[in-house]
């Protein structure tokens, strides 16, 4: 687990030049520890190594681990970063800090009545389909700003940001250029994009929050991905 406490260091001296680089802040950018298919153990290095935000893409998967972790460690920050069903909305308010994948209709309304209902005001980030491909979540990018316009106005939600997951075959930097002229024109202040093969580029691009898993906590059996 020595491992993890090093490459977290070098992760974070890694965003860090990348902003620099960029003329930006490091503060400025926040690094999601994306925890899928590891264990407390692993988790618990990254907690001693200073790290308090991670992502996790299955509610189920997170509802094993964290309700324990979160209440050794009060400060910690859940983000959902993969698909939401609605009849996974419930346990996904009472869990997550942050939902990163808010893409229909449908979700933005479930997740409205289950916030009102048990009081919890989570931070909301609209997930962008940047490479339109048909298996992957994301609302298509020509109507990504209306919808984060109906996610406020009908829905009365926050949208704090959006996310993309660029295409693995492509070249991702016009997937980030893209969903930041989105923001601009969605007037979303946060760009949550980059994952441990590209976080540097994202941040070139303008991240505020790169989502980094293997980098850290080393490479997962091919069913997790
Ligand atoms: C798994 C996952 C990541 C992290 O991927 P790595 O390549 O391991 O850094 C980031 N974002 C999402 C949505 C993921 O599902």
């Amino acid at each position: 687990m020595k491992d993890i406490i090093l490459n977290l260091e070098d992760v974070r001296q890694r965003i860090a030049a990348a902003a620099r680089e960029s003329g930006r802040r490091p503060e400025d950018i926040s690094l999601v520890a994306v925890s899928k298919t590891f264990g407390p153990e692993a988790i618990h290095s990254a907690i001693e190594a200073g790290q308090r935000i991670f992502g996790e893409n299955r509610v189920q998967e997170a509802q094993g681990k964290w309700p324990a972790l979160k209440e050794q460690c009060l400060d910690l920050e859940l983000h959902l970063i993969g698909p939401l069903q609605s009849n996974k909305a419930r346990e996904a308010v009472a869990l997550f800090d942050v939902i990163q994948t808010v893409d229909r209709e449908k979700i933005a309304r479930t997740l409205a009545a289950e916030m009102e209902k048990q009081r919890r005001r989570l931070r909301l980030y609209v997930q962008v389909n940047t490479g339109l491909e048909a298996q992957k979540a994301g609302i298509d990018p020509r109507e990504a700003a209306s919808f984060v316009a109906r996610c406020r106005e009908v829905h009365g939600l926050e949208i704090e940001g959006l996310m993309c997951i660029p295409p693995l075959d492509e070249n991702p930097g016009p997937h980030f250029a893209l969903l930041a002229k989105i923001a601009r024109e969605a007037n979303v202040e946060k760009l949550s994009m980059g994952m441990s093969g590209d976080f540097e580029t994202a941040i070139a691009f303008g991240a505020t929050g790169v989502r980094v898993g293997s980098a850290i906590f080393g490479n997962r059996p091919a069913a997790g991905q």
